[in-house]
């Protein structure tokens, strides 16, 4: 490491006073949260692994950057010098280069000064110093861009300026020119803020539930509760805004529901009970909806997805077995009901999307669990395949390298298997959390899956560190209820809704770590969902 001080540049440009800038004398410890994942009873049996789902098992490398702040170079990365210093006025605004933890939020009176360091999901790690004002603590989650202080002139700095280190492994101390390593991500220095938007993340059919929330094709979201006189709705008023009142809509009394998003982005809304089957769809993207039609006989759980062309299908379960059907044509028509060759009677249904467009189908009872999948896009379906022993609910979502991941709630608490490659898959393991729980999960913006777990007494959720990652602990988020959801607003922000006899609350992420406290929608309970 070459730790040593460095030396005052006799450099000056543009009539300003330049720094340099003295790193970090002390060391400190990496603090970063590793989960404990506890291998024991599973919920199943190890289930034969099958080929060919996700494309690779990698870790992501890199990740899209974010500029950290106006300024000029006013010093390079030199073997006396180790990071680069970006020079700009007092105050102004120093922004995080990318998704990330901070793990040290601090000062240090005889070097930087205040600064922050940022470990990454791609095990890279920033450090900003000589800050006027930090923003962010230690173990905050922030954003690409998100900002996390003020440029300053404290401690060995000799005008406004940011120092910026970038570590290949803080843990083995060897760092790197900050300037590549942001070309590599997208940024190229110097650099104006908010001038690199940021990729969308891929979208996923949503899951199914008594609540289902999806966005409309111009980034409002929309919720469905099904109440014991019906199903209800309300929606964004604004992209990533306030919500409208609720609506009443008709349909199918205490109903399982599921929502998907048509190939020309208008929305599609199925519910079945016992006794009906019947869907409604916007009429034109984010437009108003149809009436209900007829769509089958009734059953128990239903389950859509978006096929690689589009095509909406659907999957039913009943007290036999579990049928599909699906659309002939992107938005079009459908096809009859057909049959899956068997599957678990009455059981709960969610279906994902591979990476490469293939659909996947898991379905849980309370004696077995099994999942059949797509074995090419848009096209046949497999055989059922066992994937476990019975459970209470289950929720499905990918890694960010695009490996799925099953999360299935029983007596015991709640258990998950995930794809270790393309053809394999871990052994179930035990995760903790609340027995016999409803479960969702939901990506947050940078490709971390978080799990959200309710039952009658309690809810909780849980996130991976890092992505790719294992998991952190189990967190109260709130009281009991009877079913929960969670979505993603336009600007990625997760929104959690929750339901009890009484109505729908939400609750939201106000930042990349922090949430608002549970509220009704509109201050309206709505439906009560039993
Ligand atoms: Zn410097």
């Amino acid at each position: 490491m070459s730790l040593g001080l460095s030396r005052l540049s006799q450099i000056s440009r543009l009539s300003r006073r330049l720094t340099a800038c003295v790193p970090r004398r002390a060391v400190v410890a990496l603090i970063a949260a590793t989960a404990v994942l506890v291998t024991g009873p599973a919920v199943a049996a190890p289930a034969k692994a099958r080929a060919a789902t996700a494309q690779t098992s990698d870790r992501a490398a890199g990740f899209a950057a974010a500029c950290p702040a106006t300024g000029f170079i006013s010093q390079g990365y030199t073997p006396g010098h180790n990071g680069i210093d970006v020079a700009a006025d007092y105050g102004t605004p120093i922004y995080a280069v990318g998704d990330g933890e901070v793990t040290i939020s601090g000062y240090d009176p005889g070097g930087y000064g205040q600064w922050i360091r940022i470990l990454h999901p791609d095990g890279t790690t920033t450090e900003y110093g000589h800050m006027y004002q930090r923003d962010v603590q230690a173990g905050d989650r922030v954003t690409a861009g998100q900002q996390i202080a003020l440029m300053g002139s404290e401690g060995q700095s000799s005008g406004p300026h940011l120092h910026l280190r970038v570590w290949v492994n803080v843990g083995t101390g060897v760092h790197t020119d900050p300037i590549p390593y942001l070309a590599d991500r997208g940024v190229n220095m110097p650099c104006t803020p908010g001038s690199d938007p940021r990729p969308v993340p891929l979208e996923h059919p949503a899951e199914s539930g008594r609540v289902v929330s999806a966005r409309s094709a111009d980034g409002r979201l929309e919720v469905f509760a099904a109440g014991v006189d019906g199903v209800h709705h309300a929606w964004q008023e604004s992209v990533n805004g306030a919500w409208s009142d609720w609506e009443p809509l008709g349909g199918p009394p205490g109903s399982e529901l599921a929502i998907g998003p048509n190939a020309d982005g208008r929305l599609e809304l199925f519910a079945i009970n016992g006794d009906v089957f019947q869907h409604r769809y916007q009429l034109q993207p984010s437009g108003g909806w149809s009436g209900w039609e007829s769509f089958g006989r009734g059953g128990r759980d239903i389950a859509v997805g978006a096929n690689g062309d589009g095509r909406l299908e659907v999957f039913a379960s009943g007290p036999d077995a579990v049928l599909h059907r699906y659309q002939t044509a992107p938005n079009g028509g459908w096809s009859g009901w057909e049959a899956t060759g068997g599957g678990p009677a009455n059981s709960r249904i969610e279906m994902e999307k591979a990476p490469d467009g293939r659909l996947e189908v898991f379905a849980l009872n309370g004696d077995t669990f099994q999942h059949l999948y797509q074995t090419a896009v848009n096209g046949g379906w497999s055989s059922w395949q066992p994937f476990g022993t019975g459970g209470h609910d289950l929720t499905l979502d990918h890694n960010q390298d695009g490996r799925l991941e099953v999360f299935a709630s029983g007596p015991e608490g709640v258990f998950h298997r995930y794809q270790t490659s393309p053809a394999d898959w871990s052994g179930w393991e035990e995760f903790g959390g609340p027995a016999d729980s409803q479960l969702t999960s939901q990506r947050a913006a940078d490709g971390r899956i978080e799990v959200f777990a309710i039952n009658g007494t309690t809810a909780q959720h849980i996130w991976q560190t890092a992505v790719n990652a294992p998991y952190g602990a189990w967190e109260p988020f709130g009281d009991g209820g009877t079913e929960i959801t969670a979505t993603a607003n336009a600007d990625g922000r997760i929104e959690v809704f929750g339901t009890n006899p009484t109505g729908v609350y939400h609750r939201w992420q106000t930042g990349f770590s922090t949430w608002s406290t549970w509220a009704w929608l509109n201050n309206t309970p709505g439906p009560g969902v039993n």
